[in-house]
């Protein structure tokens, strides 16, 4: 079969709830992918940075395998030999006192909302049915029918109502806001450390300082987002880390807790928080497998073996430097962290789209979001050579187009 016949088939038998480029991933070593037909191309967005780890890690590969002769399910019902130390090594990671496995990310931050509001009930004291959770314009924290809820971009939510209420909005990277939309009834605020489908928004520094000062004068729990922003991308393990002291009471990881095996998502906090979940109150069937925890746990190991915080920051600041050098016609705004950088650009460029079209032609894989953004997000174990070559392209694209 070649791509047409693969991108036929797809269409016709499943939902069009996706935009993808036309290019049918076959086989993937590192940064690298290969489509049906045997061409090859570098993925500079590593399923939204699902991936940081590489595609196919062999060492990650290796525990896949391994558990997955051994044992690859139990359910809660009954206890497995590989959560108690995966808990342990996560917890410890991200120096918190507890967490709690899921699947996706929306599931992990379904999670997060449960937990703040019963904490709001029986720790707080707020009145029954009162809590409110305080959130930002522009966000992304997944697609169930509560968290489109809370989202500002009008397609999430087209003809998925009636929603979950008890969601207060608020603009992103704004302490004032914060501080006016909190009250008596205020369990949580929710906030991505840089808001990455929201086309790499980075607040100003210090607010982060300002949105943890406020929570805790005000017994609020301070809840960051880092699916997509944790576990190296920015080139810290947190992206929250940017900011000195800054510590959040709960964080929701996914993506690269898997380096892109198998869905595996987690809240990490204290035992007050945690603490709330009594047996019964909340689960999952697949949540803390032992094949989930035995390919999380070798991520994570990978992770920092390979320093890969380290070296997202050093090839990012790498990556920036070359492309501020690109002529800027096409160019409104350079913005990043460490490997996770969004070039925004300006209305004359007419949309992301036709350029990561251009780049797919080139052999390079990059996806737009929210239409003038180009998202450059590499697996962290790519090469300076790797960026070089990538950077040839980029800047062929937003040069000669
Ligand atoms: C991707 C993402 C989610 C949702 O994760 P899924 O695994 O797709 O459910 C939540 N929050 C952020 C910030 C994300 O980037």
């Amino acid at each position: 079969m070649d791509t047409k016949a693969y991108i036929d088939l797809e269409n016709e038998f499943g939902a069009h709830n996706y935009h993808p480029l036309d290019v049918v991933i076959a086989s993937a070593k590192g940064v690298w992918v290969e489509d049906a037909d045997g061409k090859k191309y570098m993925d500079f967005l590593s399923a939204y940075s699902a991936v940081n780890q590489g595609h196919c890690h062999p060492r990650i590969l290796e525990a896949l395998t391994g558990q997955a002769q051994k044992l690859t399910l139990t359910s809660r019902a009954f206890r497995n030999d590989r959560l108690g130390l995966f808990a342990k090594q996560l917890v410890e990671l991200c120096e918190m006192e507890m967490m709690l496995p899921m699947n996706t990310g929306a599931e992990a931050v379904e999670t997060a909302i449960k937990a703040a509001r019963k904490w709001g009930y029986k720790v707080k004291g707020i009145a029954e049915e009162k809590a409110e959770i305080i959130v930002c314009k522009n966000n992304f924290h997944g697609r169930t029918t509560t968290i489109v809820g809370f989202a500002t971009e009008d397609q999430y939510r087209d003809g998925f109502g009636p929603f979950t209420p008890g969601f207060k909005m608020i603009d992103y990277g704004d302490a004032k806001a914060l501080e006016s939309a909190i009250n008596e009834n205020t369990a949580a605020f929710i906030v991505e450390p840089i808001q990455g489908e929201g086309g790499i928004l980075i607040p100003d520094d210090g607010y982060l300082q300002e949105v943890q000062k406020l929570c805790k004068e005000n017994n609020v729990l301070f809840i960051a987002d880092e699916v997509q922003t944790g576990l190296g991308r920015t080139g810290k393990l947190f992206a929250y880390m940017h900011e000195e002291g800054v510590k959040p009471d709960m964080l929701i990881i996914g993506k690269a807790l898997s380096g892109g095996f198998y869905p595996v998502s987690a809240v990490v906090s204290s035992k007050e928080i945690l603490g709330v979940f009594n047996p019964g109150d909340h689960g999952s069937t697949f949540g803390g497998n032992p094949l989930a925890c035995a390919v999380a746990s070798e991520a994570l190991h990978v992770l920092t073996e390979e320093e890969l915080p380290k070296r997202s920051a050093e090839l990012g600041q790498y990556l920036m430097e070359k492309l501020e050098t690109i002529d800027k016609k096409y160019i409104k705004e350079l913005r990043g962290r460490g490997l996770f950088i969004g070039i925004e650009l300006k209305d004359e460029a007419r949309g992301a789209r036709r350029f990561c079209e251009f780049l797919q032609e080139e052999g390079l894989l990059a996806k737009e979001t929210h239409d003038n953004v180009i998202r450059l997000a590499p697996p962290l174990v790519i090469t300076k050579k790797e960026i070089d070559w990538a950077f040839e392209r980029i800047k062929k694209a937003l040069e000669t187009l």
